[in-house]
């Protein structure tokens, strides 16, 4: 085959895929909880052709009604803290507890270095051909802008499918896990022992944003280590304030390996939503999310639509070179600028 005819059905073959993902279709059997029907669900809210994005709003609207009743729990830590052999161990948990379980991975590394850390190896393989659970990759050719609301879109579309507990992990690289921490209840940080902070990429807040740290690998010649750690992120965790959750966050040690203390992480998880439903946390966490994807999406698409115009485009060239000719500052150049723009509407 040449490589031509090769494209052609390529894209023909694309096109037939995408011509079905309608939300007339998938809607129904969405809610009647077909998988197959939530992946082409997601392949149609992870496309950026303006046609499908209209069946992408439609399906969204037509399944919210039955979105909400999943724990969403982000999972994060260094490449090789052990996130896909927790995830495998505790998904483990989760089924015996009778949940039906989604994992949908993020990684921003895809985007940078092109190749993917997620995708390379494979992972997570007892867990995904599991009755009960569905595993998605994000991929991340995209912005995280992008990234995020494919995902939090991801997160309804499990939902209204039927899985009652949502993980989303990420590789603790760049500000996806400030990405992911904005979408979900309950956020986990997975820890090695013995490697200092800085070695594993952690800054401060990323700390301060875990609901849960889990120090991972306790088992053989690192177990002594694993509980010296443990102690120590207990002595850090106790300096910060109360939280107004009424949520202590809790460290604990495991090994996923051995499958020891993944029980103790679900009950951990279970009594952070038992406490958070009942104190109404959980619901005000997620209108002040919902809140602020709202206020962010309001601004990109002014965003876009001030700098996607022609107009304005060439405006703003005139004013940076005012600007690099020391004529104007740059907040009097945005004033000025953004006075004409007023006035022209
Ligand atoms: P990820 O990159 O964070 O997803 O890490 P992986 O789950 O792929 O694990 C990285 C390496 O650590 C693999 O070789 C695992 O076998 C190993 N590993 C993961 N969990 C454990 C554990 O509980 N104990 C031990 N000893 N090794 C583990």
């Amino acid at each position: 085959m040449t490589d031509k005819s090769f494209i052609d059905d390529w894209q023909k073959s694309r096109k037939e895929r995408l011509e079905g993902l309608t939300c007339a279709n998938l809607s129904p059997l969405l809610l009647a909880k077909d998988r197959a029907a939530l992946a082409s669900a997601i392949t149609l809210i992870e496309s950026d052709s303006a046609e499908l994005r209209d069946e992408a709003n439609a399906l969204i609207k037509s399944i919210l009604h039955q979105t909400g009743g999943a724990w969403r729990i982000g999972i994060t830590g260094v490449p090789g803290v052990g996130k896909s052999t927790f995830i495998e161990a505790f998904g483990k948990v989760l089924l015996k507890n009778g949940h039906r379980v989604a994992v949908l991975a993020i990684d921003p590394s895809s985007s940078i270095g092109g190749g993917s850390i997620l995708g390379d190896k494979t992972r997570m393989n007892w867990l995904a051909v599991q009755d009960d659970v569905f595993i998605r990759p994000t991929p991340t050719g995209d912005v995280l802008g992008g990234v995020a609301r494919h995902t939090r879109e991801s997160i309804l579309l499990c939902e209204a499918a039927g899985f009652d507990v949502i993980i989303v992990e990420t590789v603790g690289v760049g500000q996806s896990e400030t990405v992911v921490h904005s979408m979900v209840d309950f956020f986990l940080l997975l820890m090695l022992a013995g490697a200092g902070d800085e070695l594993q990429g952690i800054k401060r807040g990323i700390i301060e944003m875990a609901d849960a740290i889990v120090i991972t690998k306790a088992d053989g010649d690192n177990k002594v280590k694993a509980e010296e750690a443990l102690r120590s992120y207990q002595n850090a965790l106790h300096l910060y304030a109360q939280r107004e959750d009424g949520w202590m966050p809790k460290v604990q040690t495991c090994s996923s390996l051995e499958g020891w203390k993944i029980d103790t992480v679900y009950q951990l998880i279970r009594s952070y939503f038992e406490l958070t439903q009942k104190n109404g946390a959980q619901d005000l966490q997620r209108s002040e999310q919902n809140s602020s994807f709202f206020n962010d999406n309001i601004a990109n698409l002014i965003q876009q639509d001030f700098f996607g115009n022609q107009t304005w485009k060439e405006e703003s060239i005139k004013y940076q070179e005012k600007i690099k000719k020391g004529l104007l500052s740059p907040f009097q150049a945005a004033e000025e600028m953004y006075a004409k723009f007023k006035a022209n509407r």
